[in-house]
């Protein structure tokens, strides 16, 4: 007999439920146990896990994160006030991003954040000014571009050569210079992060050894450093492929960077923290086939999970409660106005009624945080389970919540 789907002994049925849906659905549990894991594989003392708040920047979420003593990774002025706000130490958050504000570096440097991961000398530049006016040193990394090629998909790959992320050796090397001459610059080391959803340990490593070349010439000028931070981008298994083992990521990361036991690794995990602690959750509306297709329509849509229309994005789905009954192979597919929209396609599924509660799983990194309006469709509430207890993160929003902000 097929089983009824739980979070943390929770019935998902019930849950959507008692807080409708679309409902986005995250397990306290499960968020703590790959947490676990990478802590336990990254074995070099020192070596910190910043969360990079962009997968899912719920504050429920976070607070389990920085309850631990996890660090934060943040791209935006927004994702450094939520991730103070959520209560990281301001010495554990890490700042990204190729095109940040002088408004927001000045918070950044307000609130005394670890590094300020800088990807180009214009931007260090900017950074010594706003330093400057705070009569601040600003500690900055330098993320160097190591023009390797990550097997994953275009849109999510930062490390090579044409993308627009960091800078090559050699401009690294000059920032590093500028930063030894500033009185208002405080050079703390290297970052690299070279896409998201990599499998393999060859990308990890090529970028590795990239980073480590520059790390030489650094020690070879004497230009002290004690960051070197590695970035996210740790895949995660949705179906076929095999996740990446990050025991023996931390080993070779550990081997390439044993020459300089007085630096911090730091990582920048989001997706492997918390793809698969979330699920969400959507009733069954209708069916209906044509001569080419069954069709299953649920409430949740592309607006919700973009991530099967945006890349092809494989999200495992199943009934919460499997009704006995031959498998069909069906389209999961959602109410707004575009071919694209759909959760899953070609799936063999067991029967669905209308009113049936279906979960579309390793929905926690990149499903909320990457949701949108689109057709005037209010977004979803979040839950946060712990304990086998749930608890409402983040109200539904309402229509108003779309429409009273315009003038
Ligand atoms: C997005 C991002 C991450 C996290 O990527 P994941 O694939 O979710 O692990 C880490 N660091 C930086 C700089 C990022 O932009």
């Amino acid at each position: 007999m097929p089983e009824e789907l739980t979070v943390e002994g929770l019935p998902a049925a019930a849950l959507a439920r008692r807080f409708g849906t679309p409902l986005f659905v995250y397990s306290r549990a499960a968020i703590l146990d790959r947490l676990t894991r990478l802590r336990r594989a990254f074995a070099r003392p020192g070596t910190a896990i910043c969360y990079a708040l962009k997968a899912n920047p719920n504050q429920a979420v976070c607070r389990v994160l920085c309850a631990t003593g996890a660090g934060a990774e943040v791209v935006s002025g927004g994702e450094l006030a939520r991730a103070l706000a959520a209560g990281f130490a301001p010495r554990s958050i890490v700042f990204s991003g190729v095109g940040k504000t002088e408004a927001e570096m000045d918070l950044g440097l307000r609130r005394g954040i670890l590094t300020f991961n800088v990807e180009s000398c214009e931007e260090l530049l900017a950074l010594e000014r706003a330093a400057r006016r705070r009569r601040r040193p600003a500690p900055f990394s330098v993320r160097l571009n190591p023009d390797v090629r990550a097997r994953t998909h275009p849109h999510v790959t930062t490390g090579r050569a044409e993308n627009k992320f960091g800078v090559e050796a050699p401009q690294a090397l000059e920032m590093a210079r500028r930063g030894r001459r500033s009185r208002w610059l405080d050079f703390q080391g290297l970052h690299c992060h070279i896409g998201s959803q990599i499998h393999d340990l060859g990308p990890f490593a090529r970028a590795a050894a990239a980073v480590a070349e520059v790390l030489r010439r650094l020690q070879a000028e004497g230009i002290a450093f004690s960051l070197v931070d590695m970035g996210g981008g740790l895949g995660v298994s949705c179906g076929a492929e095999p996740e990446l083992d990050c025991a023996r990521l931390a080993q070779a990361l550990e081997r390439e960077f044993s020459p300089w036991p007085q630096a911090r690794l730091l990582v920048e995990p989001g997706r492997y923290l918390v793809a698969g602690a979330g699920l969400l959750l959507a009733r069954v509306l209708y069916r209906k086939e044509t001569s080419r297709r069954r069709f299953v329509i649920v409430d949740a849509a592309m607006n919700d999970l973009a991530r099967p229309s945006l890349y092809g994005a494989f999200h495992p789905i199943a009934p919460a409660r499997p009704r006995k009954g031959p498998r069909r192979r069906v389209d999961v597919v959602g109410p707004v106005c575009e071919s694209g929209d759909f959760l899953a396609r070609q799936r063999l599924l067991p029967p669905l009624q209308p009113g049936d509660i279906v979960a579309v799983g390793m929905a926690g990194a990149y499903g909320f945080s990457m949701s949108s309006q689109y057709n005037s469709r209010p977004r979803a509430a979040e839950v946060l389970v712990e304990g086998g207890k749930a608890r409402l993160t983040r109200r539904r929003e309402t229509v108003d919540d779309i429409v009273l902000p315009e003038l």
